[in-house]
């Protein structure tokens, strides 16, 4: 039996580690926090509950399948709640939309009755065009190891060469697509989905709201984070053996193959087989000796930040949706601050807020939860490649600033605030080890961005990448292809 330990409990690790338990390995997940999930977290307090990471549920099938593959169904294990409706868009021209959480055609149908019937005609062709995408990106790209360029050459055909446009940008298609910048605006919050910046992402991220819906916009009861806690006892039932609190300080190597990790306690654990949930740059960086042969390198631009703001707020906000944006006066601006030479805080930010209309996440009926989100640099002390978001008296200024501008576009809940925390990105690379805060790790900022992601499979013997900085990328659902992507490279136990 070989021994296999994951570095990290966050959802990249927890699945893998549940798919080696079924292929006959002994796993071991050690877990620097004291608590499994990572990103993935519930955070509760006063009776409010609030989803600090993911908030936002699709492509449940590929957790349908980890869920199947190594015991009770997901639906079994969790609530799994289709969101309906999922958007309200406000734009900063006074103008809203509620969009459908499935269907593209009812999404085109809402998109028409908000601004015209050539809307609802130009989102059913990008929605044809993404469709083209996704049928020839899913299966040789994103639930295949990666293999470079390579990984196009399924592609032979040059009409679907020029189907998927790996040189236009999302905005590009995005533009050539809509006669309502609007349009454009509502595409181009996709590519922060993947941490990145429309103008530099490539137009295959077109495929992430195709695939938003046609299969559904998803809340799980509770909160998000009931995912983690269910694929932990997942990981416990399959005989996973997981330790919070312990800190991998190294990779150990001998000759190129790994052969175990050193706790931050000194403590040597040997492993035939080492699976990394660490963000990546970390991986190679620093938990691998400098004199470690074969160490890729990592390149590309890192993925944006988040600045969260959690609400426990007395009475109900007339017309909130599940998920609601406030879109700014000009969106390029915002990017500009997060990806330009001189990062600093988005003046004028895209304003993310989740309220989930879920009766387990807030005290009583007359109250409700809010998660604001706005895209934000990374941190940086040192303020040359991000902000210094431990400056004295920034998060409170720039959360009271937030507040102020949902007021002035009509949505003052200042009177019934009954407490905020702040989460600013200092604070998450804290708590999750994840690189100047950033959400995804790397952005997909750039034509050869899928293809410079550090690969699943390390060059080191033994040594695999699992999670939102490896291949095929962040957010849940790539996530989980990852950890499906590793089980198979490993394989059974011989
Ligand atoms: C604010 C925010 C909003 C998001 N919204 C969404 C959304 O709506 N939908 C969506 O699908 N995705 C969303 N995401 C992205 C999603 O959360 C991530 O892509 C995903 O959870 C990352 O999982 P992971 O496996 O990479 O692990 P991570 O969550 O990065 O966890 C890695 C784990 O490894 C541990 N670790 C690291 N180094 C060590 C070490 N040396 N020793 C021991 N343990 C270590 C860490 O403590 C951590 O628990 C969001 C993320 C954030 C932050």
């Amino acid at each position: 039996m070989s021994r296999v330990i994951v570095i990290g409990a966050g959802v990249g690790g927890l699945a893998t580690a549940a798919r080696l338990s079924v292929k006959g390995h002994q796993v071991t997940v050690v877990e620097a926090s004291d608590r499994v999930g990572g990103k993935l977290h519930t955070h509760r307090r006063n009776g409010y509950a609030f989803d600090t990471g993911p908030s936002l549920f699709t492509l449940p099938a590929v957790y349908r399948d980890l869920f199947l593959k190594t015991g009770k169904s997901l639906e079994d294990s969790l609530d799994l709640q289709p969101v309906e409706p999922a958007f309200r868009y406000h734009f900063a021209d006074g103008s809203n939309v509620l969009v459908p959480g499935v269907d593209p055609a009812k999404c085109a149908q809402a998109f028409a009755q908000a601004f015209g019937d050539s809307a609802g005609k130009e989102w059913l062709e990008f929605m044809q065009r993404a469709a083209d995408m996704w049928r020839l990106t899913r299966e040789p790209f994103l639930q295949s190891p990666l293999r470079g360029f390579k990984s196009l050459l399924p592609l032979a055909n040059p009409k679907d060469i020029a189907t998927i446009a790996p040189f236009t940008t999302l905005r590009s298609l995005a533009q050539k697509t809509f006669s309502d910048p609007r349009m454009v605006t509502i595409v181009d919050r996709y590519a922060t989905y993947t941490g990145s910046d429309p103008r530099k992402a490539p137009a295959v991220l077109a495929t992430v709201p195709y695939i938003e819906q046609l299969f559904g916009v998803w809340h799980i009861g509770g909160g998000l984070g009931s995912l983690a806690d269910a694929l932990q006892r997942r990981c416990e039932e399959r005989k996973v053996d997981i330790r919070l609190s312990t800190s991998v300080s190294e990779i150990v190597t001998e000759a190129n193959h790994v052969t175990g990790i050193r706790l931050a306690t000194g403590e040597f654990l040997n492993a035939d087989i080492i699976v990394s949930n660490s963000d990546a740059q970390l991986t190679y960086k620093k938990l691998l000796a400098e004199s470690t042969a074969k160490k890729p390198k990592i390149s590309g631009d890192p993925s944006l930040a988040g600045f969260v703001i959690l609400l426990g707020l007395n009475g109900i906000t007339p017309n909130i949706a599940h998920h609601n944006v406030w879109f700014p006066r000009n969106y390029d601006a915002e990017f500009d601050s997060i990806f330009g030479r001189n990062p600093k805080p988005v003046a004028d930010p895209a304003i993310y807020v989740c309220a989930p209309n879920d009766p387990l996440m807030r005290p009583n009926p007359n109250s409700e939860s809010w998660f604001i989100l706005v895209n934000a640099p990374r941190h940086d002390s040192s303020g040359k490649n991000g902000v210094d978001w431990d400056a004295p008296g920034l998060k409170e200024s720039y959360g009271q600033q937030i507040i102020d501008l949902l007021a002035e576009r009509g949505t003052d809940i200042r009177s019934r605030i009954s407490f905020m925390e702040i989460q600013t990105p200092a604070d998450l690379e804290r708590a999750v080890n994840a690189p100047g805060g950033s959400i995804y790790g790397s952005s997909s900022n750039g034509a050869n961005a899928a293809f410079n992601r550090p690969a699943n499979q390390s060059p080191i013997q033994g040594l695999f990448l699992v999670g939102g900085s490896s291949h095929p990328g962040g957010g849940l659902p790539l996530v989980g292809m990852g950890a499906e992507i590793v089980a198979e490279l490993i394989g059974r136990d011989a």
